[in-house]
């Protein structure tokens, strides 16, 4: 077995038939982060005592215990995870030394399947970004080429799945932050339909888009990460009460019959980079030899899905984001005497300090669109529009099964090549906001290799609950590609 290329189900059984012990595979990887690491700048923090827990899952599977369906796997951790007695940070100075007293329900979920924490995983501040350039804890550096962004803003998962510095990482998606990254560094990445998976220990971006998901080298690893922390959680009241499929087992390359819709607003002419448009039409080819049929569809009001998108999101921040103040926890400002200090100047110098510029930026933006005066003109009408990009989906969906296309106009850009224009930044979200907005599962998988050598994946959505469907069809295209697993030269 090559740890390297190797499935997660593979190392697990390997684990459990005691063919190789859960302490090597986590050293392997654990060296290889430490070894990989000062050139992407994927992980914020790397936990070597990842050791210690594969020691302990040894020990029970020496005993003859069950030991869970991820046993002994190593996994990255994207900094937004509430990990108990590890730091989290949520790429922000303001939680700079913050240690959660408690784990979030996924990260819960996963270590009782046996899954273990290698390390916390860089990202843009909270959650804010296309590029993970906006973190306290520097850029991350896409393996493909190191002088272009991971994309983001889970970019230190994608860097460290796509080098293979870990078996498997966990991202979050607000408006793409899971399959954007993907798609720029060549790995698989699944955005669960909102409600699929427990919010409960994620530091809330936009509550009412955040999803988590796994980011991880193959379709089969997306099944059984998704399986493992999907289902309800009495402590996130937003989470379904539908069983959780078994994703793994319904995995299926059989797509014949699938309706296929295509989104005539995504695919106008002189939008695209030349070899995405390429990568989309020769998807639909392969497709069609599998037996699935193809509708052209509109969805109007994607058109305007960045602009919802952008209100909705910063609105839901502003508030979020009020929590830290500098009393409670994380980050405070330093003042010799606290009780002689006026209490707006203690918020003023604590989030001054504690917060970046990006994140300001959609403070006072979330906080304009949420004002009395302006709540009606924005906040309210972008929610208005907001549900009828759902129903405008909700339509689409009785016509197809999955609607496939790009992830992003262009393969990776270069860093610094948008950092100082916000609006080209935001511009980059356009083919992934709507996914969130309208609560669909979202998907990228890997599928071509640009002319510059930079990784292109497609993206395939469908119908809330149906993520079977993308995951069959993702499957599918990944079977007939044999892009997936690839890892970047000089790792
Ligand atoms: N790029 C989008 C933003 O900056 C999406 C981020 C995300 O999904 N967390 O908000």
């Amino acid at each position: 077995m090559d740890l390297l290329t190797a499935k997660i189900s593979e190392v697990a059984k390997n684990i459990k038939q005691k063919k190789i012990s859960s302490f090597e595979v986590c050293d392997f990887f654990l060296q290889r982060a430490h070894k990989h690491n000062p050139q992407l700048n994927a992980f914020i923090n790397i936990n070597d005592s990842v050791t210690e827990g594969a020691r302990k899952v040894d020990q029970r599977i020496a005993l003859g215990e069950d030991v869970g369906l991820m046993a002994g796997i190593p996994m990255g951790i994207k900094d937004m995870f509430c990990t108990q007695g590890l730091k989290t940070t949520a790429g922000s100075k303001i939680l700079e030394n913050f240690v959660p007293p408690y784990d979030a329900t996924v990260i819960d979920r996963l270590k009782k399947q046996g899954a273990l924490i290698l390390g916390k995983l860089n990202q843009d501040e909270f959650a804010m970004g296309s590029s993970n350039e906006t973190s306290f804890f520097g850029p991350v550096k896409n393996p493909w080429n190191l002088e272009y962004v991971p994309g983001g803003s889970s970019g230190g998962s994608a860097a460290a799945q796509s080098a293979r510095l870990s078996m498997a990482t966990l991202g979050t998606d607000t408006g793409g932050s899971i399959r954007q990254p993907a798609h720029f560094c060549g790995i698989v990445g699944l955005k669960p339909t909102y409600g699929r998976v427990s919010r409960f220990g994620i530091v809330a971006y936009a509550s009412s888009l955040d999803q988590a998901g796994p980011m991880v080298s193959y379709v089969e690893d997306a099944a059984l990460v998704l399986e493992v922390i999907s289902g309800f959680d009495p402590k996130d009241s937003t989470t379904t009460q539908r069983k959780v499929p078994s994703f793994t087992k319904d995995l299926s390359e059989n797509i014949k019959g699938y309706k296929v819709g295509i989104l005539k607003e995504y695919l106008k002419k002189g939008v695209l980079h030349p070899d995405v448009e390429k990568s989309v039409d020769d998807a639909m080819s392969i497709l069609k030899s599998q037996g699935c049929e193809f509708i052209e569809l509109s969805v109007p009001m994607t058109e305007v899905a960045v602009s919802i998108y952008y209100l909705v999101a910063t609105s839901e921040a502003s508030s979020n984001l009020a929590r830290y103040d500098g009393v409670k926890y994380g980050y405070r400002a330093p003042f010799k005497q606290l009780s002689s200090i006026d209490l707006d100047e203690f918020y003023m110098s604590t989030r001054g300090e504690g917060f970046g510029k990006e994140v300001k930026r959609r403070i006072m933006l979330g906080t304009y669109c949420l004002s009395s005066g302006y709540y009606d003109a924005y906040y309210n009408k972008a929610c208005q529009v907001r549900r009828k990009l759902s129903e405008e989906f909700q339509q689409a969906f009785t016509k197809c099964d999955v609607i496939l296309s790009p992830v992003a106009t262009s393969p990776a850009f270069k860093l610094g090549d948008k950092i100082s224009n916000p609006l080209a930044m935001y511009l980059n979200d356009i083919f992934t906001v709507s996914t969130n907005l309208a609560g669909l599962p979202g998907m990228s998988v890997p599928f071509s290799i640009s002319k510059e050598g930079l990784p292109i994946g497609i993206q395939l959505q469908a119908a809330p609950f149906n993520e079977q469907k993308i995951l069959n069809m993702a499957f599918n295209l990944e079977n007939a590609t044999k892009m997936s697993g690839k890892v970047p030269y000089g790792f």
